[in-house]
Protein backbone atom coordinates (compact mmCIF):
# COMPACT_ATOMS: atom_id res chain seq x y z
CA UNK A 1 0.00 0.00 0.00
CA UNK A 2 1.31 3.61 -1.22
CA UNK A 3 1.10 6.31 1.99
CA UNK A 4 1.38 9.87 0.25
CA UNK A 5 2.70 13.12 1.86
CA UNK A 6 2.12 16.97 1.53
CA UNK A 7 4.21 19.08 -0.33
CA UNK A 8 4.74 22.19 2.19
CA UNK A 9 7.95 24.47 2.93
CA UNK A 10 9.53 22.89 -0.22
CA UNK A 11 9.30 19.51 1.19
CA UNK A 12 7.08 15.86 1.17
CA UNK A 13 5.31 15.96 5.11
CA UNK A 14 3.12 14.19 6.59
CA UNK A 15 0.05 16.03 8.28
CA UNK A 16 1.32 17.88 11.50
CA UNK A 17 -1.01 15.41 13.29
CA UNK A 18 -0.63 12.14 11.44
CA UNK A 19 -4.05 12.31 10.32
CA UNK A 20 -4.67 10.06 6.76
CA UNK A 21 -7.68 9.13 4.30
CA UNK A 22 -7.66 6.66 1.81
CA UNK A 23 -8.78 6.41 -1.58
CA UNK A 24 -10.04 3.10 -2.98
CA UNK A 25 -10.97 2.61 -7.12
CA UNK A 26 -14.21 3.17 -7.42
CA UNK A 27 -14.72 -0.17 -9.38
CA UNK A 28 -12.89 -2.02 -7.19
CA UNK A 29 -13.31 -1.24 -3.97
CA UNK A 30 -10.81 -4.27 -2.82
CA UNK A 31 -7.89 -2.04 -4.81
CA UNK A 32 -6.66 0.59 -2.13
CA UNK A 33 -4.93 3.19 -4.58
CA UNK A 34 -3.25 5.14 -1.81
CA UNK A 35 -3.00 6.76 1.95
CA UNK A 36 -2.85 10.46 2.07
CA UNK A 37 -2.48 13.74 4.22
CA UNK A 38 -6.18 14.68 5.99
CA UNK A 39 -4.65 18.34 6.73
CA UNK A 40 -5.86 20.27 9.23
CA UNK A 41 -5.47 24.51 9.50
CA UNK A 42 -1.93 23.68 10.86
CA UNK A 43 -0.57 22.19 7.83
CA UNK A 44 -2.96 25.34 5.85
CA UNK A 45 -0.79 27.95 7.72
CA UNK A 46 2.22 25.56 7.33
CA UNK A 47 1.77 25.77 3.42
CA UNK A 48 1.15 29.62 2.98
CA UNK A 49 4.12 30.30 5.43
CA UNK A 50 6.41 28.24 3.03
CA UNK A 51 4.94 30.06 -0.26
CA UNK A 52 5.46 33.53 1.31
CA UNK A 53 8.77 32.63 1.33
CA UNK A 54 9.38 31.40 -1.60
CA UNK A 55 7.18 32.87 -4.44
CA UNK A 56 9.22 36.19 -5.09
CA UNK A 57 11.83 33.87 -6.58
CA UNK A 58 9.89 32.36 -9.04
CA UNK A 59 7.98 35.66 -10.03
CA UNK A 60 11.75 37.09 -10.53
CA UNK A 61 12.72 34.71 -13.26
CA UNK A 62 12.50 36.08 -16.95
CA UNK A 63 9.65 34.58 -18.63
CA UNK A 64 11.29 32.03 -21.00
CA UNK A 65 12.37 30.19 -18.17
CA UNK A 66 8.90 29.48 -16.86
CA UNK A 67 8.62 28.60 -20.70
CA UNK A 68 11.30 26.27 -20.86
CA UNK A 69 9.73 25.02 -17.30
CA UNK A 70 6.01 24.48 -18.43
CA UNK A 71 7.10 23.04 -21.55
CA UNK A 72 9.45 20.62 -19.92
CA UNK A 73 6.47 19.27 -17.97
CA UNK A 74 4.23 18.66 -20.99
CA UNK A 75 7.07 16.96 -22.39
CA UNK A 76 7.36 14.78 -18.97
CA UNK A 77 3.58 13.89 -19.27
CA UNK A 78 3.78 12.40 -22.74
CA UNK A 79 6.54 10.30 -22.28
CA UNK A 80 4.44 9.04 -19.42
CA UNK A 81 1.19 9.22 -20.48
CA UNK A 82 -0.18 5.20 -20.10
CA UNK A 83 1.07 5.37 -16.61
CA UNK A 84 -0.46 8.45 -15.37
CA UNK A 85 -3.76 7.22 -17.21
CA UNK A 86 -3.96 3.67 -15.53
CA UNK A 87 -3.50 5.72 -12.15
CA UNK A 88 -5.73 8.19 -13.35
CA UNK A 89 -8.55 5.58 -14.17
CA UNK A 90 -8.21 3.56 -10.45
CA UNK A 91 -8.73 6.25 -8.65
CA UNK A 92 -11.55 8.34 -10.70
CA UNK A 93 -13.25 5.64 -12.81
CA UNK A 94 -13.15 6.80 -16.33
CA UNK A 95 -11.85 4.87 -19.12
CA UNK A 96 -8.52 4.41 -19.78
CA UNK A 97 -8.90 6.32 -23.17
CA UNK A 98 -10.59 8.97 -21.77
CA UNK A 99 -8.07 9.30 -18.57
CA UNK A 100 -5.21 9.81 -21.63
CA UNK A 101 -7.32 12.08 -23.46
CA UNK A 102 -7.22 14.16 -20.07
CA UNK A 103 -3.68 13.82 -19.26
CA UNK A 104 -2.93 15.03 -23.14
CA UNK A 105 -4.97 17.72 -22.55
CA UNK A 106 -3.03 18.94 -19.73
CA UNK A 107 0.55 18.98 -21.84
CA UNK A 108 -1.47 20.87 -24.30
CA UNK A 109 -2.45 23.17 -21.39
CA UNK A 110 1.14 23.43 -20.26
CA UNK A 111 2.55 24.33 -23.70
CA UNK A 112 -0.72 26.99 -24.13
CA UNK A 113 0.01 28.98 -20.74
CA UNK A 114 3.87 28.61 -21.59
CA UNK A 115 3.10 31.03 -24.64
CA UNK A 116 1.04 32.94 -22.60
CA UNK A 117 4.01 33.77 -20.39
CA UNK A 118 5.55 35.58 -23.27
CA UNK A 119 2.58 37.90 -23.64
CA UNK A 120 2.07 39.40 -20.63
CA UNK A 121 2.41 43.09 -21.55
CA UNK A 122 1.40 46.68 -20.42
CA UNK A 123 0.44 49.75 -22.20
CA UNK A 124 0.99 53.52 -22.27
CA UNK A 125 -1.35 56.30 -21.80
CA UNK A 126 -1.26 60.08 -23.05
CA UNK A 127 -1.24 62.43 -20.24
CA UNK A 128 -0.15 66.07 -20.41
CA UNK A 129 3.53 66.68 -19.25
CA UNK A 130 3.90 63.41 -18.01
CA UNK A 131 3.73 59.45 -19.38
CA UNK A 132 1.74 56.73 -17.87
CA UNK A 133 2.39 53.06 -18.12
CA UNK A 134 0.42 50.30 -16.79
CA UNK A 135 2.69 47.08 -16.19
CA UNK A 136 1.30 43.45 -15.17
CA UNK A 137 2.71 41.61 -11.81
CA UNK A 138 1.76 38.46 -10.43
CA UNK A 139 -1.18 38.34 -7.88
CA UNK A 140 0.73 36.74 -5.19
CA UNK A 141 -0.30 33.16 -3.83
CA UNK A 142 -3.00 31.27 -5.56
CA UNK A 143 -4.96 28.71 -3.95
CA UNK A 144 -6.53 26.42 -6.26
CA UNK A 145 -9.05 24.58 -5.13
CA UNK A 146 -10.47 21.53 -7.59
CA UNK A 147 -13.16 18.85 -8.50
CA UNK A 148 -12.56 15.37 -8.83
CA UNK A 149 -13.95 14.56 -12.28
CA UNK A 150 -11.46 16.19 -14.34
CA UNK A 151 -8.91 15.81 -11.75
CA UNK A 152 -5.33 16.85 -13.67
CA UNK A 153 -6.90 18.56 -16.96
CA UNK A 154 -9.56 21.39 -14.32
CA UNK A 155 -6.33 22.16 -12.00
CA UNK A 156 -4.15 22.54 -14.99
CA UNK A 157 -5.87 25.48 -16.65
CA UNK A 158 -5.41 27.16 -13.21
CA UNK A 159 -1.91 26.15 -12.60
CA UNK A 160 -0.67 26.30 -15.75
CA UNK A 161 -1.69 30.44 -15.83
CA UNK A 162 -0.85 31.19 -12.85
CA UNK A 163 2.54 29.40 -13.04
CA UNK A 164 2.98 31.21 -16.26
CA UNK A 165 2.82 34.62 -15.19
CA UNK A 166 4.91 34.13 -11.71
CA UNK A 167 2.63 33.16 -9.28
CA UNK A 168 2.54 31.45 -6.07
CA UNK A 169 0.59 28.37 -6.19
CA UNK A 170 -0.93 26.18 -3.35
CA UNK A 171 -2.98 23.28 -4.55
CA UNK A 172 -6.07 21.65 -2.74
CA UNK A 173 -6.49 18.52 -5.12
CA UNK A 174 -10.01 16.89 -4.50
CA UNK A 175 -10.01 14.76 -1.71
CA UNK A 176 -11.39 12.14 -4.14
CA UNK A 177 -8.54 12.46 -6.47
CA UNK A 178 -5.77 13.26 -4.55
CA UNK A 179 -2.98 10.81 -6.15
CA UNK A 180 -3.84 12.99 -9.67
CA UNK A 181 -2.86 15.97 -7.57
CA UNK A 182 -0.19 14.59 -6.24
CA UNK A 183 1.23 13.37 -10.10
CA UNK A 184 0.52 17.34 -11.07
CA UNK A 185 2.97 18.11 -8.39
CA UNK A 186 5.81 15.68 -8.48
CA UNK A 187 5.75 16.42 -12.20
CA UNK A 188 5.91 20.17 -11.96
CA UNK A 189 8.80 20.02 -9.45
CA UNK A 190 10.83 17.67 -12.07
CA UNK A 191 10.09 20.31 -14.75
CA UNK A 192 11.66 22.70 -13.05
CA UNK A 193 9.11 24.46 -10.87
CA UNK A 194 11.51 25.65 -7.67
CA UNK A 195 10.34 23.65 -4.53
CA UNK A 196 8.93 27.04 -2.66
CA UNK A 197 6.83 28.13 -5.66
CA UNK A 198 4.04 25.30 -4.96
CA UNK A 199 2.58 23.74 -1.90
CA UNK A 200 -0.13 20.65 -2.47
CA UNK A 201 -2.18 20.26 0.75
CA UNK A 202 -4.05 17.07 0.90
CA UNK A 203 -7.83 16.34 3.02
CA UNK A 204 -10.87 18.09 2.94
CA UNK A 205 -13.82 19.68 4.57
CA UNK A 206 -14.48 23.50 5.51
CA UNK A 207 -12.50 23.83 8.30
CA UNK A 208 -9.78 23.05 5.77
CA UNK A 209 -11.37 24.63 3.40
CA UNK A 210 -11.99 28.11 5.01
CA UNK A 211 -8.32 28.11 6.84
CA UNK A 212 -7.01 27.43 2.94
CA UNK A 213 -9.51 30.40 1.64
CA UNK A 214 -9.33 32.59 4.72
CA UNK A 215 -5.42 33.11 5.04
CA UNK A 216 -4.64 36.77 4.52
CA UNK A 217 -1.48 35.90 1.80
CA UNK A 218 -4.00 33.91 -0.51
CA UNK A 219 -4.58 36.69 -2.74
CA UNK A 220 -6.72 34.83 -5.41
CA UNK A 221 -8.82 31.98 -4.92
CA UNK A 222 -9.69 30.06 -8.56
CA UNK A 223 -12.33 27.13 -7.97
CA UNK A 224 -14.47 24.53 -9.42
CA UNK A 225 -16.94 22.76 -7.95
CA UNK A 226 -20.53 22.49 -6.32
CA UNK A 227 -22.55 25.32 -6.26
CA UNK A 228 -23.00 24.81 -2.33
CA UNK A 229 -19.09 24.83 -2.12
CA UNK A 230 -18.87 28.11 -4.44
CA UNK A 231 -21.08 29.77 -1.60
CA UNK A 232 -18.99 29.01 1.16
CA UNK A 233 -15.77 29.53 -0.68
CA UNK A 234 -17.33 33.03 -1.41
CA UNK A 235 -18.25 33.57 1.93
CA UNK A 236 -15.45 32.62 3.31
CA UNK A 237 -13.06 34.51 1.16
CA UNK A 238 -14.49 38.55 1.64
CA UNK A 239 -13.78 41.32 -0.31
CA UNK A 240 -10.44 41.51 -0.80
CA UNK A 241 -9.10 38.38 -2.75
CA UNK A 242 -10.28 37.74 -6.39
CA UNK A 243 -12.36 35.05 -6.67
CA UNK A 244 -13.32 32.86 -9.47
CA UNK A 245 -15.89 29.99 -8.76
CA UNK A 246 -16.72 27.77 -11.72
CA UNK A 247 -19.86 25.67 -10.13
CA UNK A 248 -22.25 23.27 -11.57
CA UNK A 249 -24.75 22.62 -14.80
CA UNK A 250 -27.79 21.24 -15.35
CA UNK A 251 -27.14 21.64 -19.79
CA UNK A 252 -29.94 21.42 -22.34
CA UNK A 253 -29.68 19.69 -25.71
CA UNK A 254 -32.74 20.98 -28.17
CA UNK A 255 -33.81 19.46 -31.17
CA UNK A 256 -36.01 21.40 -33.64
CA UNK A 257 -38.17 19.55 -35.72
CA UNK A 258 -36.04 19.71 -39.16
CA UNK A 259 -33.28 17.87 -37.45
CA UNK A 260 -31.67 14.33 -38.52
CA UNK A 261 -33.13 12.20 -35.71
CA UNK A 262 -29.80 9.95 -36.21
CA UNK A 263 -27.66 12.46 -36.14
CA UNK A 264 -30.02 14.48 -33.09
CA UNK A 265 -29.82 10.92 -31.04
CA UNK A 266 -25.66 10.06 -31.08
CA UNK A 267 -25.36 14.28 -29.97
CA UNK A 268 -27.63 13.65 -26.87
CA UNK A 269 -26.18 10.59 -26.14
CA UNK A 270 -22.74 11.65 -26.36
CA UNK A 271 -23.53 14.42 -24.06
CA UNK A 272 -25.35 12.68 -21.75
CA UNK A 273 -23.53 9.26 -21.10
CA UNK A 274 -20.10 10.38 -21.78
CA UNK A 275 -17.56 10.17 -18.77
CA UNK A 276 -21.07 8.54 -17.11
CA UNK A 277 -22.46 11.82 -16.93
CA UNK A 278 -20.01 13.12 -14.44
CA UNK A 279 -19.37 16.64 -16.43
CA UNK A 280 -20.03 19.73 -15.74
CA UNK A 281 -21.08 20.20 -19.17
CA UNK A 282 -23.13 16.68 -19.82
CA UNK A 283 -26.36 17.25 -21.48
CA UNK A 284 -29.16 16.57 -18.48
CA UNK A 285 -32.18 17.47 -20.19
CA UNK A 286 -33.11 16.94 -24.40
CA UNK A 287 -35.81 19.15 -25.56
CA UNK A 288 -37.37 17.99 -28.38
CA UNK A 289 -40.13 19.99 -30.24
CA UNK A 290 -42.19 18.59 -33.13
CA UNK A 291 -43.08 14.71 -34.08
CA UNK A 292 -38.97 13.70 -34.05
CA UNK A 293 -39.73 12.90 -30.26
CA UNK A 294 -40.69 9.39 -30.39
CA UNK A 295 -37.81 8.52 -32.87
CA UNK A 296 -35.35 10.80 -31.41
CA UNK A 297 -36.39 8.52 -28.19
CA UNK A 298 -36.60 5.43 -29.40
CA UNK A 299 -32.87 5.93 -30.36
CA UNK A 300 -31.56 7.33 -27.58
CA UNK A 301 -32.99 4.34 -25.72
CA UNK A 302 -31.00 1.85 -27.72
CA UNK A 303 -27.76 3.29 -27.31
CA UNK A 304 -28.43 3.49 -23.34
CA UNK A 305 -28.99 0.18 -23.29
CA UNK A 306 -25.88 -0.57 -25.74
CA UNK A 307 -23.23 0.71 -23.04
CA UNK A 308 -20.44 -1.49 -21.55
CA UNK A 309 -20.25 -0.90 -17.63
CA UNK A 310 -16.96 -2.02 -16.05
CA UNK A 311 -13.84 -1.41 -14.84
CA UNK A 312 -12.38 1.76 -16.86
CA UNK A 313 -8.99 -0.35 -16.95
CA UNK A 314 -10.85 -3.08 -19.03
CA UNK A 315 -10.87 -2.52 -23.01
CA UNK A 316 -14.28 -3.71 -23.33
CA UNK A 317 -15.92 -0.91 -21.09
CA UNK A 318 -17.58 1.92 -22.88
CA UNK A 319 -18.95 3.65 -19.16
CA UNK A 320 -16.88 3.05 -15.88
CA UNK A 321 -18.73 3.46 -12.22
CA UNK A 322 -19.54 7.02 -10.62
CA UNK A 323 -17.04 8.27 -8.38
CA UNK A 324 -17.91 7.45 -5.27
CA UNK A 325 -20.69 6.08 -3.00
CA UNK A 326 -22.00 9.89 -2.07
CA UNK A 327 -22.28 9.79 -5.77
CA UNK A 328 -24.02 6.48 -6.52
CA UNK A 329 -26.35 7.26 -3.36
CA UNK A 330 -27.42 10.95 -4.73
CA UNK A 331 -27.82 9.48 -8.32
CA UNK A 332 -29.66 6.84 -7.03
CA UNK A 333 -32.06 8.99 -4.74
CA UNK A 334 -33.10 10.72 -8.19
CA UNK A 335 -34.05 7.72 -9.89
CA UNK A 336 -35.86 7.22 -7.39
CA UNK A 337 -37.30 10.49 -7.16
CA UNK A 338 -37.94 9.93 -10.92
CA UNK A 339 -39.81 6.81 -9.73
CA UNK A 340 -42.05 8.24 -7.00
CA UNK A 341 -43.08 11.08 -9.09
CA UNK A 342 -44.68 8.65 -11.55
CA UNK A 343 -42.37 9.95 -14.77
CA UNK A 344 -41.81 6.73 -17.19
CA UNK A 345 -37.81 5.17 -16.98
CA UNK A 346 -37.47 3.82 -20.47
CA UNK A 347 -33.75 2.83 -19.39
CA UNK A 348 -31.91 2.33 -16.37
CA UNK A 349 -31.75 0.14 -13.49
CA UNK A 350 -34.82 -1.42 -11.68
CA UNK A 351 -32.91 -1.57 -8.60
CA UNK A 352 -29.37 -0.67 -7.36
CA UNK A 353 -28.01 -2.50 -4.54
CA UNK A 354 -26.83 -0.80 -1.50
CA UNK A 355 -22.63 -0.81 -1.79
CA UNK A 356 -19.89 1.15 0.30
CA UNK A 357 -16.39 2.39 -0.32
CA UNK A 358 -14.73 -0.82 0.48
CA UNK A 359 -16.71 -2.81 -1.93
CA UNK A 360 -16.76 -0.33 -4.61
CA UNK A 361 -18.32 -1.14 -7.62
CA UNK A 362 -20.51 1.87 -8.50
CA UNK A 363 -21.97 1.05 -11.90
CA UNK A 364 -25.29 3.18 -12.53
CA UNK A 365 -26.42 2.41 -16.11
CA UNK A 366 -27.92 5.11 -18.27
CA UNK A 367 -30.74 6.22 -17.32
CA UNK A 368 -33.59 8.17 -19.66
CA UNK A 369 -36.65 9.09 -18.46
CA UNK A 370 -39.48 10.58 -20.79
CA UNK A 371 -42.37 13.16 -20.91
CA UNK A 372 -40.74 15.01 -17.70
CA UNK A 373 -42.41 17.97 -16.64
CA UNK A 374 -40.28 21.36 -15.92
CA UNK A 375 -41.71 20.93 -12.54
CA UNK A 376 -39.50 17.40 -11.55
CA UNK A 377 -36.60 17.64 -9.64
CA UNK A 378 -35.26 15.54 -12.49
CA UNK A 379 -35.81 18.68 -15.01
CA UNK A 380 -34.32 21.24 -12.33
CA UNK A 381 -30.93 19.62 -9.95
CA UNK A 382 -28.27 18.76 -11.11
CA UNK A 383 -27.78 15.29 -11.20
CA UNK A 384 -24.17 14.66 -11.98
CA UNK A 385 -24.81 11.41 -13.49
CA UNK A 386 -25.81 9.05 -16.26
CA UNK A 387 -29.10 10.35 -16.04
CA UNK A 388 -31.39 12.06 -19.13
CA UNK A 389 -34.81 13.71 -18.74
CA UNK A 390 -36.71 14.30 -22.17
CA UNK A 391 -39.22 17.14 -22.59
CA UNK A 392 -41.43 17.85 -25.71
CA UNK A 393 -41.48 21.14 -26.93
CA UNK A 394 -44.90 23.03 -29.05
CA UNK A 395 -42.20 24.98 -30.89
CA UNK A 396 -38.67 26.69 -30.37
CA UNK A 397 -40.04 29.85 -28.22
CA UNK A 398 -41.26 26.94 -26.06
CA UNK A 399 -38.37 24.83 -26.26
CA UNK A 400 -35.84 28.00 -25.55
CA UNK A 401 -38.33 29.10 -22.17
CA UNK A 402 -37.85 25.64 -20.80
CA UNK A 403 -34.26 25.25 -21.72
CA UNK A 404 -33.62 28.74 -19.35
CA UNK A 405 -35.81 27.71 -17.02
CA UNK A 406 -33.64 26.75 -14.52
CA UNK A 407 -31.10 28.40 -12.14
CA UNK A 408 -27.91 27.34 -14.09
CA UNK A 409 -26.34 28.81 -17.68
CA UNK A 410 -23.48 26.71 -18.41
CA UNK A 411 -23.94 24.64 -21.55
CA UNK A 412 -26.07 24.58 -24.07
CA UNK A 413 -26.61 22.83 -27.65
CA UNK A 414 -29.44 23.12 -30.68
CA UNK A 415 -29.75 20.53 -33.04
CA UNK A 416 -30.94 21.95 -36.25
CA UNK A 417 -29.78 22.62 -40.18
CA UNK A 418 -31.94 26.20 -39.69
CA UNK A 419 -29.31 29.02 -39.64
CA UNK A 420 -31.98 31.85 -38.22
CA UNK A 421 -33.15 29.65 -35.82
CA UNK A 422 -29.16 28.92 -34.76
CA UNK A 423 -28.55 32.55 -34.44
CA UNK A 424 -31.70 33.00 -32.35
CA UNK A 425 -30.33 30.67 -29.94
CA UNK A 426 -26.96 32.19 -29.68
CA UNK A 427 -28.91 35.33 -27.82
CA UNK A 428 -31.59 33.59 -26.67
CA UNK A 429 -30.00 31.32 -24.37
CA UNK A 430 -28.61 31.32 -21.21
CA UNK A 431 -25.35 29.99 -21.07
CA UNK A 432 -21.58 30.54 -21.37
CA UNK A 433 -21.22 27.74 -23.88
CA UNK A 434 -23.07 27.17 -27.06
CA UNK A 435 -23.19 24.35 -29.57
CA UNK A 436 -24.55 23.45 -32.12
CA UNK A 437 -24.97 20.48 -33.95
CA UNK A 438 -22.10 19.07 -31.06
CA UNK A 439 -23.11 17.51 -27.95
CA UNK A 440 -22.71 20.30 -24.90
CA UNK A 441 -19.94 18.19 -23.56
CA UNK A 442 -16.39 18.81 -25.14
CA UNK A 443 -14.75 22.22 -25.15
CA UNK A 444 -12.03 24.03 -26.77
CA UNK A 445 -8.82 24.66 -24.49
CA UNK A 446 -7.54 28.04 -26.16
CA UNK A 447 -11.65 29.33 -26.17
CA UNK A 448 -13.59 31.19 -23.14
CA UNK A 449 -14.99 29.22 -21.17
CA UNK A 450 -17.68 30.07 -18.08
CA UNK A 451 -21.09 30.31 -17.54
CA UNK A 452 -23.82 32.77 -15.99
CA UNK A 453 -26.32 32.38 -13.01
CA UNK A 454 -25.04 29.84 -10.56
CA UNK A 455 -22.68 28.13 -12.87
CA UNK A 456 -20.70 31.47 -12.51
CA UNK A 457 -19.48 33.65 -10.69
CA UNK A 458 -18.82 37.55 -12.68
CA UNK A 459 -16.03 38.22 -11.69
CA UNK A 460 -12.77 36.82 -13.62
CA UNK A 461 -15.29 34.35 -15.43
CA UNK A 462 -13.16 33.11 -17.83
CA UNK A 463 -11.27 30.11 -17.46
CA UNK A 464 -9.47 29.29 -20.36
CA UNK A 465 -7.76 30.74 -23.30
CA UNK A 466 -6.11 34.35 -23.10
CA UNK A 467 -9.28 36.02 -21.60
CA UNK A 468 -7.91 33.71 -18.34
CA UNK A 469 -4.53 35.73 -18.02
CA UNK A 470 -6.24 38.73 -16.68
CA UNK A 471 -7.36 36.65 -13.08
CA UNK A 472 -3.66 35.79 -12.52
CA UNK A 473 -2.19 39.23 -13.29
CA UNK A 474 -2.42 41.89 -11.04
CA UNK A 475 -2.25 45.66 -12.67
CA UNK A 476 -0.38 48.84 -11.44
CA UNK A 477 -0.13 52.22 -13.54
CA UNK A 478 2.99 54.33 -12.81
CA UNK A 479 2.82 58.01 -13.74
CA UNK A 480 6.33 59.54 -14.52
CA UNK A 481 6.57 62.97 -13.77
CA UNK A 482 9.53 65.24 -15.45
P1 LIG B 1 -17.38 19.94 -4.38
O1 LIG B 1 -17.89 21.33 -4.39
O2 LIG B 1 -17.92 18.98 -3.41
O3 LIG B 1 -15.79 19.93 -4.16
C1 LIG B 1 -14.91 20.66 -4.98
C2 LIG B 1 -13.64 20.97 -4.20
O4 LIG B 1 -13.96 21.87 -3.13
C3 LIG B 1 -12.98 19.75 -3.56
O5 LIG B 1 -11.58 19.89 -3.64
C4 LIG B 1 -13.44 19.86 -2.10
O6 LIG B 1 -12.59 19.22 -1.17
C5 LIG B 1 -13.42 21.37 -1.90
N1 LIG B 1 -14.25 21.86 -0.79
C6 LIG B 1 -15.36 21.31 -0.26
N2 LIG B 1 -15.83 22.11 0.74
C7 LIG B 1 -15.00 23.18 0.82
C8 LIG B 1 -14.97 24.36 1.62
N3 LIG B 1 -15.90 24.61 2.54
N4 LIG B 1 -13.97 25.25 1.42
C9 LIG B 1 -13.03 25.04 0.48
N5 LIG B 1 -13.02 23.94 -0.32
C10 LIG B 1 -13.99 23.02 -0.16
O7 LIG B 1 -17.58 19.41 -5.89
P2 LIG B 1 -17.25 17.96 -6.47
O8 LIG B 1 -18.26 16.98 -6.00
O9 LIG B 1 -15.81 17.66 -6.25
O10 LIG B 1 -17.46 18.22 -8.03
C11 LIG B 1 -18.70 18.18 -8.67
C12 LIG B 1 -19.22 19.58 -8.93
O11 LIG B 1 -18.26 20.33 -9.66
C13 LIG B 1 -20.48 19.60 -9.80
O12 LIG B 1 -21.39 20.53 -9.30
C14 LIG B 1 -19.95 20.02 -11.16
O13 LIG B 1 -20.91 20.63 -12.02
C15 LIG B 1 -18.88 20.98 -10.77
N6 LIG B 1 -17.93 21.18 -11.86
C16 LIG B 1 -17.94 22.39 -12.50
C17 LIG B 1 -17.08 22.60 -13.56
C18 LIG B 1 -17.06 23.92 -14.27
O14 LIG B 1 -16.06 24.22 -14.93
N7 LIG B 1 -18.09 24.74 -14.17
C19 LIG B 1 -16.20 21.59 -13.96
C20 LIG B 1 -16.23 20.37 -13.28
C21 LIG B 1 -17.09 20.18 -12.22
Amino acid sequence: MSAFLNFIGGAWVAAADGATFERRNPADGSDLVGLFPKSSPADAAAAVAGLQKGWRAWAATNPEVRVEVLNRAADIILTRVDDLARELTREEGKTLASAATEWKRVAANFRLYAGEALRTRGETFPVADSMVYSVREPVGIVLVITPWNFPVSLPSRKIGPALATGNGVLFKPSEISPLSGQRMVEILLEAGVPAGTIALVQGHGPELGNALVEAPSVRAVTFTGSYATGCAIHRAAGPDKRLQLEMGGKNPCIVLADADADKAAKIIVQGAFSLTGQACTATSRAIIVGDIYDAIVEKVVAAAKGFVLGSGLDAATTMGPVATRAQYDKVRDMIAVGKAEGLKMLAGPDDLPDLDETKGGFFIPPTVFVDVPPSSRLAREEIFGPVLAFHRAANYAEAVALANDVEYGLAASIVTRDLSSILSYAKDIEAGIIKVNSATGGVAGTAPFGGIKHSSNQTYKEQAGHGVMDFYTLTKAVYLGA
